[in-house]
C-alpha cells in the first residue's frame, strides 16, 4: 500500500515535515525531465546545479533509510514529462494516492492539480513549509487598497513575525527603514571575500545531461562553479556570508565593480530559491548578528528587507496577478533582443561586464540586473516578453514565480505601476555614480549625441518624452518633464535621432 510523494527540483529541503518518519508506505520520487529543462533555453550551470542538488537529496533520503525511485535524464523508462513518469510509477508500485508539495509556479500548479483531477486514486497537495506568507496573503492584504506599497507589506510582515521590533511594537532602531543610508558608491578595490565554498566535480553529469540532447547556454564550469549541492553547504555559505560579507552589504548593496562580480551580495538566492535554506534562519541569522552588534542595524534592516519584505511581496503579486501577468506590455515594446544578450559583446562597458559575467557564473546582482540589463531593455524598447525568457533562463536563481514580477513589473514597468512607483531608468550618470564602469569604456558618459555618446543618455530622454502620454501624469516624474519641457525643439530632434540610430541596429553599439 503505496502513497506515490513528488520533489520538485526547487523542493530540496531536507527538513520537511515529511521526512520526520521513515516508513515503508510513501515512495518518495524525483524526476529528471526534459519538461522542464526545455520550457526555457537554461543557462548550463543552472541545469547542472538542480540535477545535483536532487540527486544529492536522494541519496541523504536513501541512507536515512526512505523509499526513493530516482529517474535520471537518461533512464530509457524516463517518459520525460511529469504525468508520463507519474503515471508509469503509480501503476508499477501499484499506488492507493498521490500527493506533492505546492509548487512554486504556475505553470506546474496547473499541470499537477489537472494531473489529479484526472486520477482515479486520491491526491493530496501540501505546503512546502517554505514562506512566510501563503499565496494570497499580499493580495488579500491589499483587497481594499488602489495602489499595492512593498513598504505597507513589509511592515506588517516585521510586526507579525516579530522581526527587528522591540517589546513596545516599534521598530528596532526607531526607524522602518534605513535605505538613505544604504547607497553608497565603493571606491577602490572591493575585499574579494575569501570563497570557502566547496567544489565539485560534476563532469560526469553534464555528459548525461548532454548525451540525453539537453541544450543551454554559459559556460558549465564543471569543476569550479561555487552553487551548493546540499542543505550543509549552503548552511556553510549562509553563516560565512554573515561573518565575512554582510557588514559591508548594507551601506554598499546599490555600488558597482568592475573588479568584483558580486560586491557584498549574499549569493544565497539559489539555495533560497530550491529551499535548501529557510527564509526565517537567514532572517533568523541576520537579526542575532545585530543583536550580537556584529553589524549595524542598517545593515540587518537593509538585507531582512530583502528577504521578509521584497521576496514575499514578489511572490505575492505573481500569485495575485498569474496567468495573464506574464502578457503585460504596458509599453508595447517589441524589439527583439540585441544578439550580445547571448555573447556580451557590446562596446557599452556596464553591460558587457554584466552579461559576460552573467554567462560566466549564472550569476548577476541586484543593481546589474535591474539598472544595467533591465535599464538598458526598457530604454532600448525590448519585447519584455522575450527578456523575461533571458533572465529565465540565464540566472541560478531564476524561477518564475520570483523572476516574472522582477522583470514584468519591477525592472520592465510593463504591469504599468503595480509593482514600482515609477519606470526604473536612468541615464549614464546614475551608473557613472554608483561604480566604475565608464572609466575606460568606449562611450562618453558626459555626451548626449553623436557616435561616441553613451548610449544610455540619448534612450533616457528619448523614453520620456516618446512615452509622454504614459508617464508625464505621474507625480514622481515631474522633475523629468520639467526638463524636458526646458528643452529647445533642436536638442530635443537630436537627442531623438540618436536614440533612433542606437534603436535602430542595436547589435552595432
Ligand atoms: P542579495 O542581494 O544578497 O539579497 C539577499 C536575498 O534577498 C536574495 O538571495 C533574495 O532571496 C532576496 N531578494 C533580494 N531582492 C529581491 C527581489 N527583488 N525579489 C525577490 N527576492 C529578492 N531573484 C531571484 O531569486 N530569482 C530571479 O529569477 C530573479 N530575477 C530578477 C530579475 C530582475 C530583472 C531583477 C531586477 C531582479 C531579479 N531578482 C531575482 C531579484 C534579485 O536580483 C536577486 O534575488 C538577487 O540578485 C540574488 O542574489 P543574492 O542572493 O546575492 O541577493
Ligand atoms: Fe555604460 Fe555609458 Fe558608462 Fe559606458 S559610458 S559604462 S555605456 S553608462
Amino acid at each position: 500500500l503505496t502513497t506515490l510523494r513528488l520533489l520538485l527540483g526547487d523542493q530540496l529541503n531536507p527538513e520537511h515535515s515529511w521526512f520526520k518518519h521513515v516508513d515503508s508506505e510513501h515512495l518518495y520520487t524525483l524526476i529528471e525531465m526534459r519538461q522542464e529543462t526545455d520550457y526555457v533555453l537554461h543557462h548550463a550551470q543552472k541545469i547542472i546545479s538542480i540535477f545535483s542538488g536532487m540527486r544529492a537529496l536522494a541519496q541523504r533520503l536513501e541512507v536515512e533509510g526512505h523509499r526513493v525511485h530516482y529517474l535520471r535524464i537518461g533512464d530509457p523508462e524516463n517518459t520525460q514529462t511529469i504525468e508520463g513518469n507519474l503515471k508509469a510509477l503509480i501503476a508499477k508500485h501499484r499506488c492507493i494516492k498521490f500527493e506533492y508539495q505546492q509548487p512554486d509556479e504556475w505553470r506546474l500548479d496547473a499541470q499537477l492539480s489537472s494531473f489529479c483531477h484526472a486520477l482515479s486514486i486520491p491526491s493530496e497537495m501540501v505546503s512546502s513549509e517554505h514562506f512566510f506568507t501563503e499565496r494570497l496573503e499580499t493580495a488579500e492584504l491589499f483587497k481594499t487598497q488602489k495602489q499595492w506599497l512593498m513598504e505597507r507589506f513589509y511592515r506588517q510582515m516585521r510586526v507579525k513575525h516579530r522581526v527587528l521590533i522591540d517589546a513596545s511594537k516599534k521598530p528596532e532602531g526607531g526607524q522602518w527603514n534605513f535605505d538613505h543610508e544604504n547607497r553608497k558608491r565603493w571606491s577602490g578595490t572591493p575585499p574579494e571575500p575569501v570563497d570557502h565554498t566547496r567544489r565539485h566535480d560534476h563532469s560526469s553529469l553534464w555528459a548525461e545531461i548532454q548525451a540525453a540532447g539537453v541544450s543551454s547556454f554559459g559556460e558549465p564550469q564543471c569543476n569550479t562553479f561555487r552553487w551548493p549541492v546540499n542543505r550543509e553547504e549552503a548552511l556553510d555559505d549562509l553563516e560565512r556570508f554573515i561573518s565575512d560579507v554582510l557588514p559591508y552589504f548594507g551601506e554598499f548593496q546599490d555600488a558597482m565593480s568592475t573588479q568584483s562580480w558580486r560586491m557584498f551580495h549574499s549569493l544565497l538566492s539559489f539555495a533560497l530559491n530550491v529551499k535548501m535554506l529557510s527564509p526565517q534562519e537567514v532572517v533568523a541569522k541576520a537579526e542575532t548578528a545585530w543583536r550580537q552588534q556584529r553589524i549595524s542595524i542598517a545593515t540587518a534592516e537593509g538585507f531582512i528587507r530583502q528577504i521578509l519584505g521584497w521576496r514575499e511581496y514578489i511572490r505575492g503579486v505573481y500569485w495575485f496577478r498569474m496567468p495573464d501577468y506574464q502578457d503585460s506590455n504596458h509599453f508595447a515594446h517589441d524589439t527583439p533582443l540585441p544578439t550580445w544578450f547571448w555573447t556580451g559583446k557590446t562596446k557599452m562597458q556596464c553591460v558587457s561586464k554584466a552579461v559576460g559575467q552573467s554567462l560566466d557564473h549564472a550569476y548577476a546582482h541586484h543593481i546589474q540586473r535591474l539598472m544595467i540589463t533591465g535599464n538598458f531593455a526598457l530604454l532600448a524598447g525590448i519585447d519584455p516578453s522575450a527578456l523575461h525568457r533571458w533572465y529565465l533562463g540565464i540566472y541560478i536563481d531564476a524561477f518564475e514565480w520570483v523572476e516574472l514580477p522582477n522583470t514584468i513589473g519591477m525592472s520592465q514597468f510593463a504591469d504599468a505601476g503595480l509593482l514600482a512607483t515609477k519606470p526604473y531608468v536612468s541615464s549614464a550618470a546614475y551608473i557613472d555614480r554608483m561604480g566604475d564602469y565608464c572609466k575606460g569604456c568606449y562611450y562618453d558618459k558626459k555626451l548626449r549625441v553623436g557616435e561616441r555618446a553613451c548610449p544610455f543618455n540619448a534612450l533616457y530622454w528619448d523614453f520620456f518624452i516618446r512615452n509622454a502620454s504614459a508617464l508625464s501624469g505621474n507625480h514622481r516624474l515631474g522633475m523629468v518633464y520639467r526638463q524636458i519641457e526646458k528643452m529647445d525643439t533642436e536638442s530635443k530632434t537630436s537627442l531623438q535621432s540618436r536614440a533612433f540610430t542606437i534603436r535602430n541596429d542595436l547589435d552595432q553599439i
